[in-house]
């Protein structure tokens, strides 16, 4: 396309915002929008992407909704994370963690200041960074089971559900599908299905055989899972325990010598210890995981499982206790980095200590108490 239009509807306009045609795409400037709050880039860069996916690939929006704007919501993600980093939809009020774009508000009267949002004062304080698979995670859990993906627009039981399953998830399913093979693998992928496909109409199995092509693997298990069950995915670290290993009492025949263990002969053991892991699959949806394991001697161990059974066990001997376990995306490439699973609806069972680490707790009950106090001051005034 020689042009390409970006109309920013003015205010009182705003239900014009946010939509794409082919080389004219309209924006949506938030009033006041905070500092960090990618308001309006992130619109924009969506509904370019469109002028791709929809536009030049011209895959079917209404029936197969995922595949329209899951694909494009993807390809948002990578584009903002490169260009702009994490973005900022989280704040703090006096350091407490709150939702940033809409709290302590100054409504304004309609005239002469209609379309004009109330003005958040809070959002201009400190911000917590998000990343746009944080944000993306934070609106699938919210309908991670409601619906199966693989539906026209129309089927969906709620707008909710609609957006969830064409958007967010699609987005999750596709950035875990990366995690899973590298970045390249994956964006040969991408490339060839958007080469094969302009000016054409592809379909999900379409998209499905490409990626099954150019890996050369057989992933249908992976979408046929993700797109066609409203399955959830969830695994836990149920279990961590680290014991010395103990000699039994008794009497025993150590390279000829008559040894007796007694109770408190412990260290006869020779400081091991006896490990074990417990990870559980508590969702029905089945995917491969890897798990790091930290010894305290700073020793790291991956594990591969691929999710069949309901759990497995790991045991180890080591001359260190086990301090942590912790569950990654699974990588074609055993070297690959670790990325969390996206897909996971519960991210607090994902890793487990041997000990607790009261850091946390300690710090949040002195940022409670300093505020306590506070109160009681303003309180004593009175008096
Ligand atoms: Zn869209």
């Amino acid at each position: 396309y020689k042009t390409l239009t970006v109309v920013d509807p003015p205010r009182g306009a705003d239900g014009a915002g946010g939509m794409e045609y082919p080389t004219l795409i309209t924006a949506g400037t938030e009033w006041w929008a905070p500092r960090r709050v990618l308001s309006p880039e992130s619109v924009i860069v969506h509904e370019f992407g469109h002028q791709y996916w929809y536009g030049l690939v011209a895959n079917n929006e209404f029936e197969e909704a995922w595949l329209d704007e899951g694909i494009n919501a993807y390809s948002q993600s990578l584009v903002l994370e490169t260009v702009y980093g994490p973005s900022h939809l989280y704040e703090r009020f006096f350091s407490i963690p709150v939702s940033g774009q809409r709290w302590l508000e100054i409504k304004l009267p309609t005239a002469p200041f209609r379309g004009i949002g109330p003005i958040p004062l809070g959002t201009y304080g400190q911000y917590i960074p998000q990343s746009e698979w944080q944000r993306r995670w934070s609106r699938y859990i919210a309908n991670a089971d409601l619906d199966v993906m693989r539906h026209s627009a129309w089927e969906y039981l709620t707008a909710d559900s609609y957006r969830t399953n064409s958007y967010d998830k699609p987005a999750l399913l596709l950035r875990t599908l990366e995690n899973y093979l590298g970045r390249d693998l994956m964006a040969r992928v991408m490339r060839t299905y958007f080469q094969r496909y302009r000016y054409r109409h592809p379909t999900t199995q379409d998209f499905i055989d490409t990626v099954n092509e150019i890996t050369g693997l057989d992933l249908d298990w992976y979408f046929d899972q993700l797109l066609s069950t409203g399955g959830v995915v969830d695994y836990a670290v149920s279990d961590l325990t680290s014991e010395p290993v103990e000699d039994q009492r008794g009497v025993y025949d150590r390279q000829g010598q008559r040894v007796t263990v007694q109770e408190a002969d412990e260290a006869e053991a020779g400081g091991l210890y006896r490990s074990m892991i417990t990870i559980r699959r508590l969702g029905s949806v089945v995917l491969p995981v890897r798990m790091e394991i930290l010894f305290a001697n700073g020793e790291r161990v991956q594990e591969h499982w691929d999710g069949r059974n309901r759990w497995r066990q790991f045991h180890y001997i080591n001359p260190s206790r086990v301090v942590s376990a912790e569950i990654f995306s699974a990588t074609l490439d055993p070297a690959g980095p670790s990325h969390p699973l996206f897909l996971d609806v519960d991210f607090t069972n994902n890793s487990r200590r041997l000990e607790p680490d009261h850091l946390p707790a300690l710090r949040w009950t002195a940022k409670f108490m300093f505020w306590i106090q506070n109160l009681l001051h303003q309180f004593s005034a009175f008096s």
